[in-house]
């Protein structure tokens, strides 16, 4: 067993009051979220559709799976039925396309607009102008509910410059009194995202230990 349990109890003994816990399971196997849902976890948090749709068949049906990575328009509806949050949504089409899917599935999805706050190029998400933009545009789907923000700080060591970051996204996280969610933080990261105002962690590492890609995490499959 991989999971870390004496970790996650001191991380929700820091976190009570404060922040809801996301236990990120990507590329781990059922079984380790087997083990966290079992010590009372619910909400677990999946970066790609294929696998969350996977360990979502075989795995109890009250968990709340979060979906945190990149969501292409065209696989939104095969998360659409049971995702509890998209956390990553970062422009008016996929926005359109998650109501559609809502819609279909006579269900209002919770979403996160993600907002680029790193450095690095490579991230996704909304930059504040962006931000406006949207939020003038999502009115209309009304099978979209907006709760918040989410946001990743650049991987670096220079702490001032990723508690900046942070801060940065709280800013425009108060700009909107209507949000209730502000998904900042990381097992690198959380404590400062924390001081910073965050009320949703994403942790995994720190939870299920290393990642390894290329290992199955449906037992006796190999599926992608
Ligand atoms: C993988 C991932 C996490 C968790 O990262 P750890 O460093 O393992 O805690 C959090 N958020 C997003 C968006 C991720 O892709």
């Amino acid at each position: 067993m991989a999971v870390n349990i004496e970790k996650y109890s001191s991380l929700l003994n820091e976190l009570k009051g404060k922040a809801t816990l996301i236990a990120v399971s990507k590329t781990k196997p059922v079984e380790d979220i087997q083990a966290l849902y079992d010590l009372g976890q619910r909400d677990f948090g999946e970066n790609y559709v294929q696998e969350m749709v996977d360990k979502q068949a075989v795995l109890p049906k009250d968990i709340h799976w979060h979906f945190i990575g990149h969501l292409q328009s065209n696989k939104v509806k095969f998360i659409a039925p049971f995702v509890h949050l998209v956390h990553g949504a970062d422009s008016v089409g996929l926005l359109k396309e998650i109501n559609k899917e809502g819609s279909k599935n006579n269900k209002i999805i919770d979403c996160l607009l993600q907002i680029h706050i790193a450095k690095e190029e490579t991230k996704f998400g909304l930059d504040a102008e962006e931000l406006k933009q949207v939020m003038a545009n999502v009115e209309q789907f009304k099978n979209v509910q907006l709760k918040g923000l989410m946001g990743m700080a650049s991987f670096s060591d220079d702490l001032n410059l990723v508690r900046n970051e942070f801060s940065t996204l709280l800013s425009l996280y108060t700009e909107h009194p209507q949000f209730s969610i502000l998904s900042m933080g990381m097992s690198g990261d959380y404590t400062i995202a924390i001081e910073e105002g965050s009320n949703m962690v994403r942790i995994g590492s720190l939870l299920f230990g290393e990642r390894n890609y290329s290992k199955p995490f449906l037992s006796g499959k190999n599926m992608q």
